[in-house]
Parts: structure tokens; C-alpha cells; sequence
């Protein structure tokens, strides 16, 4: 849970047809959305993203991203559109592009690439998505897919910040065709400015290691970027089918690009949440929550919540946008099909309002109770609810967690911090376990090769850069 408005209104979007030719393919083809749709699209959904997600917050890095991608896009097809590139702050390992010529980099994927011409391949392949005009195609293909499904209500977890919005972009899906077009598209502009497409295999590769380190579960660039097959075989063809003479004056920028992750955060930032058992802290915003025992539980972007083991009940906390506990209640209980009476009090000294409540909802009747709580300058919005059938047997429990909500005081939780990546330069040859014993920290030797894309009886080789990673277990 980050500090920020925790929702925003999806766009409405208008469906037209119409057939327009596809600017990096020169082909004509039905385009459900016309080139100022898009950029409105892009627009939109952008300030969604920045506010679900959030900046990676480091302006020199957040700059080397921008020009690289600016460098590549001017050379595409279409190098009018404004293109903007970013750095979101997420540990996952992904990349994204919306219509209109925005496109997002996950710190977590940047972290695991080796060479600035690794990440051009990844830019280079996003800026493909954007001048084909895919994503812009499969957006509309949603839109019509998903029109007549209603307009979600405070009692869907997706309309409650959980996964909504913009956030779905992420969850597209293209087509292999698609892919191989991206990949193909992704070669020319990395060849275009200069950038050795022999890196773009060992991208391939490295996605490919991230998948099998982790037993089978992929990574969302490659969950949602279906592999069109043998994808770094297929880039170690098209780099061959480059003259020596024009590979041997091309960039990699290996060891600057290293230098460039000095100090980045690797996995998740505890500064926005972390659990501790079924106790959420939250050294930021500077409060905790104990949610009930055995529930499963996550701390999405703009949320966080647990849900029942039987899956029939939720309690969620997000940030209201009232100025007070009384006027956020009032307006929650003015809803429609909302029936219940907030009363003012207090949550262990801070200032609350709320009650419990029941409503009519697209799945039926809920029976729930509410609590907002005003802490540190924010209100807090604690929303619990169930179907009336078995709200009864869950609302003691979920009572408990709504009056647990209290200021953090323990210091060595508002003291943590996350872990990074530190860079070093070793001076002799070693093996990953000698490495990991002579620079010790809080990840496996199996995750340091990762990271630095070595496999299985590989070496750190003498005065090479490698990623090491330093921080401290959680409190
Ligand atoms: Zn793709």
C-alpha cells in the first residue's frame, strides 16, 4: 500500500470502427480505435498507472530510461507521438506498453538485466507493441468483450483499488503473431541505434532462467507476452544475419550499465507494508492492523486485504479521500442500496466513524461493517462484508481486525528498510559459493547467480562488476 489517492475513475472509452493502416507493418486493418482515441486512451490510463503503481524515486535513473527509449522511438515508425518512458516501482519482473506511446519498466526488471543493449531489446520490443498498434487493438477487444458487464461497486475487491483501473492493461494478453511481430519490430530499432542484437538472446535467456528458478512460475512479462517459440533462437538468427563489420562498432554498455543499479531496491519495499504473521506494519504511513488468524492476505498498490479461507467474506483497507472520518462515512453510507447509520467514536484514540451496514450488490445482499479512521494528516477506510449468510459466523472475527487498526509504535518496524543492489568489483576469479561467503547477505547464492545471469558451474570472473545484495532480515 503506497500513499496515494487509492482510486481513480476508469476511462470511458468510445468503440468506433474503422479500417486504418498499421504504421510498422504498412498493412490496412480493422482499427476499432482511431490515432486521437488512442492518444486520449494512453493519456488516461497513464495518470492511472503513475498513481496505482508509483515512480521508481530515483530521477537520475528515472532520466536514463526516458532518453534511451526516446533515442529508439524517434527512429520508429512513428516518431511524432509523444513517447514517454517510465520506471515504475515495482518489484516484479515486467514490461508494459499502453496506447499512445507509453510505455513502463518495472525496477524489478531492470535489475535483472545485464547490458544497456539487454534493456534496449526490452524497450525496443514494448515500442513495437505500441507502433503496431496492438495494444491499442487489444484494449478495444476488452472494451467490447467486457460492455453490458456493469460498472463494479464498492463491494468488488477491483473496484476497491485491489486490481482495477488502468491495472488491467497488465493483464492483456497478445498473440504469439503478435509477439513475433513485437520481437521483430524490437530488432530493427535496436539496430537503428546502434545497440548490439546479440544482447537481445541473452535477454531471451535470462527470462527464460527467471522462469526455471522459480518452478515454472514465469514471470508477468512472459505471463502476459506469450513465447511465440525458441523467442532466443529465433533473436540469435536475426543478430547473425548482421555484417561483422556493423556488429563490431555497436553498444552493449555492460559495466555502465551495472554501475547504474548501484543502491536500486531489490523485492519488495517494506517501507510501503509488510506482514509479520497475520500483523500488517506499515512504517510509512505509520500504522499497523492485525487481520484475522489463517486468512490469506496481500498488500496490492493502492490496498490491502484478506479474504476467508472459504473465500465468502473480506476485509479491506485502503485510503479514503474525505477530509474526515465523519464526512468519508457519510458519504459511504448515502450510497445506493447502502442501508445503516454511522456513528462517531474512536479506534485505540484515533478519531473513526462508522457502523455496520447492509447492501444490495450485483451478487446480492452483504452485510458488513465500515470504519473510517483518521491517522497522521489521512483517513483510513476498514471495510469489512460478507454475504448475509454467513456474515454472522465472520463478524466477530473481522470486528477484531477493524479494532486492531492503532499506530505503529515498534521502532524496529519504522526503522526498516529495503534491500538493495550493491555493486562490486571483484579481484579474482570466483565460484558463486565463494562469492556469496565473501559477500554475504540476505539472498541464496542461487539468487546472486540469478541476478547476474551466471548458470550452473559458471564463474565471477576477475575485475568483472557483479550485483550483490545487501539489507537486513524484517523485524
Ligand atoms: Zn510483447
Amino acid at each position: 500500500m503506497k500513499v496515494r489517492s487509492p482510486f481513480l475513475a476508469l476511462p470511458l472509452l468510445l468503440a468506433l470502427g474503422a479500417c486504418a493502416v498499421n504504421p510498422a507493418t504498412g498493412k490496412r486493418q480493422l482499427m476499432l480505435v482511431s490515432e486521437s482515441q488512442e492518444l486520449a486512451m494512453g493519456k488516461e490510463y497513464d495518470q492511472q498507472i503513475v498513481a496505482e503503481m508509483g515512480l521508481y524515486d530515483d530521477p537520475t535513473l528515472a532520466a536514463y530510461v526516458q532518453k534511451l527509449g526516446l533515442q529508439m522511438a524517434v527512429l520508429s515508425e512513428r516518431p511524432q507521438l509523444a513517447w514517454t518512458f517510465r520506471l515504475v516501482d515495482d518489484p516484479v519482473v515486467n514490461a508494459f506498453a499502453v496506447p499512445g506511446g507509453y510505455i513502463y519498466i518495472t525496477r524489478g526488471i531492470m535489475s535483472q538485466l545485464e547490458s544497456e543493449a539487454q534493456l534496449a531489446s526490452v524497450l525496443g520490443h514494448e515500442i513495437g507493441h505500441v507502433t503496431a498498434r496492438h495494444t491499442a487493438q487489444q484494449i478495444t477487444k476488452q472494451q467490447v468483450a467486457q460492455l453490458g458487464l456493469g460498472i463494479g461497486s464498492i463491494f468488488s475487491p477491483v473496484a476497491a483499488g485491489i486490481a482495477g483501473g488502468a491495472m488491467q492493461v497488465l493483464f492483456l494478453k497478445f498473440s504469439r503473431d503478435d509477439e513475433s511481430q513485437a520481437d521483430e519490430l524490437g530488432f530493427r530499432y535496436m539496430r537503428a541505434a546502434r545497440y548490439d542484437p546479440r544482447e537481445a538472446g541473452d535477454m531471451f535467456r535470462q527470462l527464460v532462467r527467471m522462469s526455471d528458478a522459480s518452478g515454472g512460475r514465469i514471470p508477468e512479462w512472459q505471463s502476459t507476452h506469450p513465447d511465440p517459440g525458441n523467442r532466443a533462437e529465433k533473436a540469435d538468427a536475426r543478430a547473425a544475419t548482421v555484417p561483422q563489420t556493423e556488429l563490431s562498432g555497436m553498444i552493449v554498455h555492460h559495466d555502465e550499465y551495472i554501475q547504474r543499479l548501484d543502491g536500486i531496491v531489490y523485492g519488495d519495499d517494506p517501507r510501503q507494508g509488510f506482514f509479520s504473521g497475520a500483523r500488517f506494519l506499515h512504517p510509512t504511513l505509520r500504522f499497523e492492523l492485525t487481520f484475522p488468524a489463517g486468512w490469506p492476505h496481500a498488500n496490492q498498490h493502492s490496498a490491502v486485504f484478506a479474504q476467508s479461507a472459504e473465500k465468502d467474506a473480506v476485509v479491506v483497507l485502503s485510503l479514503a479521500s474525505s477530509a474526515t472520518p465523519a464526512e468519508a462515512a457519510n458519504g459511504f453510507f448515502a450510497g445506493q442500496g447502502v442501508t445503516g447509520t454511522a456513528v462517531s467514536g474512536s479506534i485505540n484514540g484515533l478519531p473513526s466513524a462508522g457502523g455496520a451496514f447492509t447492501a444490495q450488490t450485483d451478487q446480492g445482499a452483504v452485510q458488513g461493517e465500515v470504519q473510517f479512521v483518521a491517522h497522521g494528516g489521512a483517513v483510513f477506510q476498514l471495510l469489512a462484508y460478507a454475504s448475509s449468510s454467513v456474515w454472522p459466523g465472520r463478524q466477530a472475527a473481522v470486528r477484531q481486525t477493524l479494532a486492531s487498526f492503532r499506530t505503529l509504535t515498534d521502532q524496529q518496524a519504522l526503522a526498516v528498510q529495503p534491500w538493495r543492489v550493491d555493486i562490486v568489483r571483484v579481484d579474482q576469479t570466483l565460484t558463486p559459493a565463494a562469492f556469496a561467503q565473501r559477500y554475504p547477505g540476505p539472498v541464496d547464492v542461487n539468487a546472486l547467480m540469478l541476478l547476474n545471469q551466471v548458470d550452473e558451474g559458471g564463474r565471477f570472473m576477475n575485475r568483472n562488476l557483479v550485483k550483490r545484495v545487501v539489507g537486513r532480515p524484517l523485524p
